[in-house]
């Protein structure tokens, strides 16, 4: 048996994978087991932040692995600690949780909701606004987050407590949140897997407004915008929004699991020892990774990002094909005229580029933050030829 074949008869049918065998990969270019390449502009779903086997992360990895590779949370060590650090000094956020993905980073995140809920406002105060076509993960309670409903309908009965309001419309939050116990909104500034949306400036600031009136406090997904995906090290920065509760994951391991939960002011002593935990939060290699990764993030590298994108969109706007875009910085989402989402991402594939899909037939582009331009255009021009043969 080949490895489809194998992966196909003991792997459980969750994902429907395109029928391409990668083996090995560097920089943005992937290769198969034909020693096919391909051109990645959707980077494992924006993880690779730089690329196939980085150096410097490589690197970084490499050294940890020759020290410790993992011990208890019962001890120190050096990693998890200096990376908390950085990232609460470059977000003015007050302490950190680690964990392993973006839904236990969120989990986590609505823990410590319910818990300010529970000490500030009184029991029964444990109701989350989150937004339709929102994505915050695949456990039973950030599903029950999560606003699409067809991710709702398999495994009921849900996690209680979630309430969805409509994106951009501040009125529809205003309802829900004078109708039930709240104590918290949870929003992603751009929305990634329900279409690529970019939230209106006018409604984060009225979110913001609302959190206040009612004592709510205000949780950012940043698992896929964070980490300088959008042209900012977190894409709340864009909006002038300080959350009180912060998740990111993603990007910021570069390839190996990490899931970070960044806790505000009003939070930061929300947890006691026992009251949250993870047997691998605070992987030592995870985090030497994930801090050689946060170290690069600076704002030499978010111009580049927001050059690489405004060019790569020039190009995009200019295809007749392009109905509109949306998303921001290197998290761009294309929606074509005619074509499907799903058959433009075959035939790139065919062509050696990988694009990934989104909700509202979205095909959406999250490419390494330093892909070179030659490579970026390469690509786009065999997207922008795909979109012309699938009208
Ligand atoms: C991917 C994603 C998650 C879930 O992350 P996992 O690591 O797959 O658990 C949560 N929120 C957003 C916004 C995401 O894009």
């Amino acid at each position: 048996m080949n490895i489809k074949e194998i992966d196909n008869t003991y792997i459980a049918h969750t994902y429907g994978r395109f029928p391409v065998h990668l083996v090995t990969g560097k920089g943005s270019v992937a290769c198969d087991e034909n020693g096919k390449e391909y051109i990645d502009l959707g980077t494992g779903i924006g993880v690779n932040l730089f690329g196939y086997c980085d150096e410097t992360w490589q690197q970084a990895v490499k050294e940890q692995l020759g020290y410790i590779q993992h011990t208890s949370n019962l001890y120190y060590t050096g990693p998890c600690a200096n990376l908390a650090k950085l990232l609460c000094e470059k977000t003015g956020m007050k302490k950190v949780f680690f964990c392993n993905s973006g839904a236990e980073a969120n989990e986590c995140a609505i823990k410590a909701a319910r818990r300010y809920g529970q000490l500030h406002k009184g029991e029964g105060n444990y109701y989350i606004v989150t937004l339709e076509n929102s994505f915050h993960g695949r456990t039973l309670t950030t599903l029950a987050a999560t606003g699409q409903d067809h991710f709702h309908e398999l495994f009921q009965p849900l996690t209680p407590g979630f309430v969805h309001a409509k994106p951009d419309d501040a009125d529809s939050v205003r309802k829900l949140v004078e109708e039930y116990p709240c104590c918290a909104i949870m929003i992603e500034c751009v929305q990634g897997e329900g279409g690529v949306h970019a939230l209106k400036q006018e409604f984060i600031d009225e979110i913001k407004k609302i959190a206040q009136g009612h004592e709510l406090l205000v949780i950012c997904d940043e698992v896929q915008t964070g980490n300088g995906r959008t042209g900012a090290l977190y894409s709340c920065m864009h909006y002038g929004l300080q959350p009180d509760i912060m998740t990111t994951a993603k990007g910021i391991g570069g390839g190996l699991p990490i899931g970070i939960t960044m806790l505000g002011d009003k939070v930061q002593d929300i947890f006691k020892p026992g009251d949250n935990g993870s047997t691998f939060g605070g992987n030592p290699i995870a985090c030497a990774g994930a801090l050689a990764n946060l170290k690069r993030l600076d704002d030499e590298l978010m111009e580049s990002v927001k050059a690489k994108s405004d060019h790569a969109r020039a190009r995009l706007m200019a295809c007749e094909e392009v109905e509109s875009l949306d998303g921001l910085g290197m998290m761009i989402g294309i929606k074509p005229k005619k074509a499907k989402n799903s058959d433009i991402a075959m035939k790139c594939l065919e062509k050696g580029v990988l694009v990934l899909t989104a909700g509202n037939n979205m095909v959406r582009l999250l490419p390494a933050l330093n892909i070179d331009e030659k490579t970026l255009d390469k690509g786009i021009s065999i997207l922008i030829e795909t979109l012309r043969e699938e009208a």
